[in-house]
């Protein structure tokens, strides 16, 4: 469970992006200058995950403009994604924390304890502009791509609407630390403020680079904002297969460091019967909480006192 996997595609050169137009390195928007939302789509929050650093530079490259509203193009943990080295690409995820913990007023509102939170910082005020946000990742496993989110209604909605990849997973993420899509307005159930995170896929196989530019493809048609014709000419899964919507029910953290999955799991697995074994942890039996239990993003090289796997179930 140890081997890295191949990196496939190479991660762009997002050099020619630094110098935006909205004062904040990075960050690109474009302005229809008609009425209409403002759709942003951010690509390397985690620096490792290389994916959506493809997907906004084949966009940029292909000079795609809102029809309508305003459209930022953003590269996110630009530190962490410098450091990323093909030859130990698991090394460069964040430099002094995750910038998807640090998503709370109080952190933000704090001192520069690091990089990321000044670049959070700096990414803030764009973020609070945003109608709709499309924040991409990737996974360690070879899962089947995902869709996240917090679970509020106009987020089941949205995720409806852009209906790309075919797996919506919602409920709260993680014990400590708030990811950018649960950011207090993003998780206001009184704005229209809304946001998603996508996962991929392994990160970096070929298929989670083309699963980042359909669905920011799908995000950016279910917004509105981009012509028909942009979006033919650049997706490649036009008519996903039928959604299903899981409902995020229990997660367990690694408690020893000695955490063993009884196999290699990818992610959603499932189980028909409650208790089934799925891991041991510190000799102890790791079991499915309730039947057709399906498990979400197994961590592959476990650590002990973070999460390590969600349970959920299909609600749809
Ligand atoms: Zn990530």
């Amino acid at each position: 469970m140890s081997e890295v996997y191949p990196v496939e595609f190479d991660a762009p050169d997002i050099a020619p992006y630094k110098q935006g137009n909205s004062g904040v390195d990075y960050v690109t928007t474009f302005d229809s200058g008609q009425p209409g939302p403002h759709a942003m789509i951010q690509a390397v929050t985690h620096g490792n995950e290389t994916c959506g650093a493809y997907a906004v530079d084949h966009l940029f490259r292909n000079e795609v403009r809102p029809k309508r509203g305003k459209l930022t193009l953003a590269f996110a943990n630009v530190y962490a994604y410098q450091n990323f080295d093909p030859a130990s690409p698991e090394d460069s995820r964040f430099v002094d924390e995750d910038y998807n913990r640090v998503w709370e007023t109080e952190i933000l509102d704090g001192p520069d304890r690091s990089i990321e939170v000044r670049r959070a910082k700096e990414m803030r005020p764009i973020i609070e502009s945003a109608d709709l946000l499309l924040d991409i990742h990737s996974m360690g496993t070879f899962s089947t791509p995902l869709i996240l989110c917090h679970g509020l209604e106009k987020e089941r909605r949205f995720a409806r609407a852009v209906d790309y990849p075919e797996v919506v997973v919602c409920g709260s993420g993680h014990v400590k630390g708030r990811r950018m899509i649960e950011y207090a307005p993003f998780n206001d159930p009184g704005t229209e403020m809304t946001a998603l995170l996508v996962e991929c896929g392994q990160h970096w196989a070929k298929t989670a680079a083309t699963v980042a530019l359909d669905t920011s493809l799908h995000f950016l048609r279910a917004a509105d904002v981009i012509e028909e014709g942009f979006f033919d000419t650049h997706v490649t899964v036009k008519q996903p297969p039928p959604q299903r919507m899981l409902e995020v029910t229990d997660g367990r953290n690694a408690e020893t460091d000695d955490f063993q999955w009884v196999r290699d799991f990818d992610g959603l697995e499932e189980f028909e019967n409650a208790g089934t074994v799925v891991a041991r942890d510190g000799g102890k039996d790791v079991t499915t909480p309730h039947d057709n239990c399906i498990l979400i993003m197994p961590r592959r090289v476990p650590v002990k006192g973070e999460r390590v796997i969600r349970f959920a179930r299909e609600v749809t």
